[in-house]
């Protein structure tokens, strides 16, 4: 079976940099899940939908064409042909988010492009249920967590241009943000019992790197 890398964990885990890492070093593509649930919040905020009313996501989440390129050099991500790259790293739509991906038609979708640019592998793939429901039967699957501290310390890096994004304030929202996204019903933020779990707390993105690569590499 033709690699599949499935990288599940909560945010600020070091999914993204870990997962292109991996891509670059076993020359795989690369795809990032959550910035295509970001991407239908961007356009769901743009567009005026109260994103906490499920029924009005669902009505209209089917409408902007989300499009995402694979290259970890480079990976892109549009909404009807715009790249929106910068603007679903806002904290208007991280704090959206949640709500729109709870939203189970929108799931759906997202899911079915996903296992459509999957195709017969060859990708690592990041984001929340990707070894339990994207691809269950990826032969690799890392579970990848690091302290509450550190991972709000990374965001809050990650949003050094937002004023209002101090480290205590990213960590109050992405506590927030983690408990949504693993107590929702449909596909909930959860381990695969099969999943290799990695603690990235004490460890360097090259040593996390390395570990799935190792893995990999036992599955060849
Ligand atoms: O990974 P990132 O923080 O960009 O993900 C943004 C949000 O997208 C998550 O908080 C979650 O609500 C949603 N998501 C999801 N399933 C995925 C990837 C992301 O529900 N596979």
């Amino acid at each position: 079976m033709p690699l599949v890398i499935a990288m599940d964990g909560p945010s600020g885990s070091g999914k993204s940099s870990a997962s292109k890492g991996v891509a670059r070093a076993l020359g795989l593509r690369y795809l990032d899940t959550g910035a295509m649930y970001r991407a239908v919040t961007w356009w769901l905020l743009e567009n005026g939908v109260p994103v906490e009313d499920a029924a009005a996501v669902e009505a209209r989440a089917g409408e902007p064409a989300i499009a995402s390129g694979t290259d970890p050099d480079a990976p892109t991500i549009t909404v009807d042909g715009t790249d929106v790259s910068a603007p679903i790293r806002t904290r208007a739509v991280t704090n959206a988010v949640s709500a729109v991906s709870s939203v189970p038609a929108v799931r759906a979708r997202m899911v079915a492009l996903q296992r459509e640019i999957i195709g017969s592998g060859g990708i690592v793939v990041e984001g929340r249920d990707i070894g339990t429901v994207v691809a269950p039967d990826a032969p690799v699957k890392v579970y990848l967590t690091a302290s509450e501290e550190i991972r709000a310390a990374r965001r809050a890096k990650d949003l050094a241009a937002d004023p209002g994004a101090s480290v205590t304030v990213t960590q109050a929202e992405q506590a927030r943000r983690d408990r949504l996204d693993s107590t929702r019903k449909a596909s909930p933020l959860t381990r695969a019992g099969d999943a290799y779990e990695i603690d990235s707390t004490e460890l360097s993105l090259a040593e996390v790197i390395e570990a799935v690569v190792r893995l990999a590499k036992e599955h060849e």
